[in-house]
């Protein structure tokens, strides 16, 4: 079959850039190939979904001020024919904590932020305390809180975007790209596990952890790997006061969900692999303290199940590679290596791939210093403070 753009990987990533060219309507036909409309094994539906704009980079802060207006109105919007779309959308806040060594970074970061009109609060030990009693402060040296940041159910966020930009036209076709050809100047069809074979005049690569295995065959090198990441939810026996999303320097992330939590503590040492078992007594061993030690009324709590997803990890410099292949094929263009952060930053990735592919440029959000052209420059761009 023949179609005007061509996306590998209907993941959020790849499904909102499918959205936001089909809501442009100037992309002709557009064509997702995706193996699993369950995404089982996808990154999207096992991450945590919090949009934070506490970043050090402008371009991180941006993205994620887009995806927060853009999840918040998402219900209505993403509506198809009345029906609304909803995604769980909770603005209870982040809190960054420095509690190894880095506050001076996340001072500087604070300032970055609210010269971007990030509203937060710079907190020192004793605000800290006042603010979530429940946390321990005597070894923080500072903590960021951003009232306005949130989170939202991924699954149905990623269900959202698919329906919205189907009703728009797009056609998602369940199947696996196994190769994909070019000839020398431009990428010319992805042949897929089915037999069939899918001619475009532009192609995009979103398929997440699994980006680099997919751009092989074009010989495009991606330095992105999958991370293996556990998930625990968990139930706290005590009462502790609403908590934010928390993430601290010790690499804790965990946030409220449902009448629990769920979060982990990545280990950051774990090298790049698929690997889908989770392991109970790593939550025990090295989690659990490590929750108790913040909050010490989780020393008494119920772990009622975890998961694992993958990060895809872009060990460059951890930050997402977006737009052109530059330095390659002419009509080949990416959004992947997003590690923590492509949930938030779906919608602004799409967008500006969008704009970058209808119009030759970026329109609102400027994306070049996340091109393609700092990995073959090997020149890393990086995120500074706690991802
Ligand atoms: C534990 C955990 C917590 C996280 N927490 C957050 C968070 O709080 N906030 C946030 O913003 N982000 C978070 N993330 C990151 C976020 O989940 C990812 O960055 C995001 O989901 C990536 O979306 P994607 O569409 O690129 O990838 P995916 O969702 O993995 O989608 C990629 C798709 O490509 C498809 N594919 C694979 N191979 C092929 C092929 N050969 N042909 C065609 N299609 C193919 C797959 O089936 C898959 O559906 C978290 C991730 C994890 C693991």
């Amino acid at each position: 079959m023949r179609c005007d753009i061509l996306i590998i990987g209907g993941g959020i990533v790849g499904s909102s850039i499918a959205y936001h060219l089909a809501r442009a309507g100037r992309g002709g036909e557009i064509v997702v190939v995706e193996p699993d409309p369950t995404y089982e094994f996808a990154a999207t539906p096992r991450g945590n979904g919090g949009i934070r704009q506490l970043f050090s980079l402008p371009e991180n802060i941006a993205m994620a001020q887009y995806g927060l207006a853009f999840y918040r109105d998402f219900e209505t919007e993403m509506a198809v024919d009345g029906e609304p779309a909803p995604i769980g959308f909770k603005r209870r806040g982040y809190l960054l904590i420095s509690d190894a060594g880095g506050h001076r970074q996340m001072e500087q970061n604070f300032r970055v932020q609210s010269a971007r009109g990030v509203r937060a609060d710079c907190l020192d030990r004793v605000a800290l305390g006042v603010r979530f009693p429940s946390l321990r402060t005597d070894d923080v040296a500072l903590a960021v809180h951003s009232p306005d940041d949130a989170w939202i159910d991924p699954q149905s966020a990623l269900q959202g975007f698919r329906r919205k930009a189907r009703q728009l036209g797009v056609r998602y076709l369940t199947d696996r790209v196994e190769d994909w050809r070019g000839d020398g100047r431009l990428a010319r069809r992805a042949l897929l596990a089915s037999g069939e074979t899918v001619e475009a005049g532009v192609h995009v690569l979103a398929a997440g952890a699994w980006s680099a295995e997919v751009a092989t065959s074009l010989g495009l090198a991606l330095p992105v790997e999958p991370m293996s990441r556990d998930t625990y939810f968990f139930r706290a026996a005590g009462n502790i006061e609403a908590l934010p999303f928390i993430k601290t320097e010790t690499h804790l992330a965990f946030r409220p969900e449902g009448k629990g939590y769920a979060g982990g503590l990545p280990d950051w040492e774990t090298p790049p692999g698929w690997n889908f078992e989770v392991s109970p007594d790593d939550f025990e061993a090295r989690v659990w303290p490590a929750l108790a030690r913040r909050i010490p009324a989780l020393e008494r709590l119920k772990l009622e199940r975890g998961w694992a997803g993958h990060y895809a990890r872009n060990r460059l410099d951890l930050t997402a590679i977006v737009g052109a292949w530059s330095g390659g094929l002419d009509n080949v263009y990416m959004a992947v290596g997003f590690s923590g952060h492509g949930i938030m930053h779906a919608p602004a990735a799409g967008r500006a791939l969008a704009e970058l592919i209808l119009d030759g440029r970026y329109g609102t959000l400027d994306l070049t210093r996340f091109g393609y052209a700092r990995v073959r420059e090997n020149a890393p761009y990086r995120e500074i403070g706690i991802v």
